[in-house]
């Protein structure tokens, strides 16, 4: 069978404390369909008994939690190297405190990875990066943050948009290409024609596009899905999403259609397998 992964960035989100409804009500989905899967943490969310009773808890259940940054940055990629560092390491810390567990795989905000990143990363014995969206829509979505005037450089460096789809060693030298580095990296999936497959934009179209979103997904060659910590709460959005019901839906069925046609790991087994 087929390997895969379900990833869940827990991202800040102005009012919402992840720990209170949204990360809990995902381990219970997770759980629901007997599924293991990789959170992306940022470090900073990580403040109280609460955030590490649930982490422990998530570690318990057979869940991987990764390091998201520590204050989730715009433009990370392109941040000084002692920045990205104090990022990767007080995130790192944190986490590894929270969860007794040390910390081996990242994801860069925006999935904005640098060439820096991927050194600093290696440098540190991470295992695996899992920043790279290799998606043809990258360049529309930093048109759109210029536009919004967003501080951030959505998908990185644009080679990256042609980067391998299954998990691969890096090329030190530029990591958007398969080479003889320790450092793996595990793609997040995309469709054939790489359009993006994360939940955000597939809780926006209407049913069949969905599917076959979903389909072209499955068809990947190491699909990996990313849903984010908010998507199962009513959080205030800068557009218009579907009810809460709805997307809690779509991540029901995602993840069942998920589980009956891959053999679902963390990133961790994934990488560890590359
Ligand atoms: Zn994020």
């Amino acid at each position: 069978m087929k390997r895969g992964a379900i990833t869940v960035d827990v991202d800040p989100v102005p009012g919402l404390d992840p720990w209170d409804t949204a990360v809990p009500r995902i381990l219970d989905l997770l759980g629901a369909v007997d599924v293991r899967a990789t959170f992306f943490v940022t470090g900073s969310l990580v403040d109280g008994p609460r955030a590490g009773r649930v982490l422990r808890d998530a570690v318990a259940r057979g869940h991987e939690v990764a390091s998201h940054s520590h204050t989730h940055p715009g433009g990370f990629g392109a941040l000084d190297a002692a920045r990205q560092a104090e990022e990767l390491d007080t995130a790192a810390a944190t986490l590894a405190d929270a969860t007794g567990a040390p910390v081996v795989g990242f994801r860069a905000p925006a999935w904005d990875a640098g060439v820096v990143t991927l050194q600093l990363l290696a440098e540190r014995g991470y295992r695996y990066d899992s920043s790279a969206c290799p998606t043809w829509l990258a360049p529309l979505g930093r048109a759109a943050a210029r536009w919004f005037r967003r501080p951030v450089r959505p998908f990185g460096p644009a080679a990256w948009q042609r980067a391998p789809l299954a998990p691969y060693h890096v090329d030190p030298d530029a990591p958007w290409r398969a080479g003889g580095g320790a450092l793996v990296e595990v793609p997040v999936g995309v469709t054939w024609g790489r359009l993006p497959a994360w939940s955000t934009p597939t809780a926006l179209v209407p049913g069949p596009v969905r599917a076959a979103v979903r389909r072209g997904w499955l068809a990947g060659p190491a699909p990996v899905w990313l849903l984010h910590a908010h998507d199962v709460v009513d959080v205030p959005r800068p557009w218009s999403m579907p009810p809460v019901d709805a997307r809690v839906a779509m991540i029901v069925a995602w993840l069942r259609a998920a589980r009956d046609a891959l053999a679902l790991q963390t990133v961790r087994e994934l990488a560890d397998a590359c």
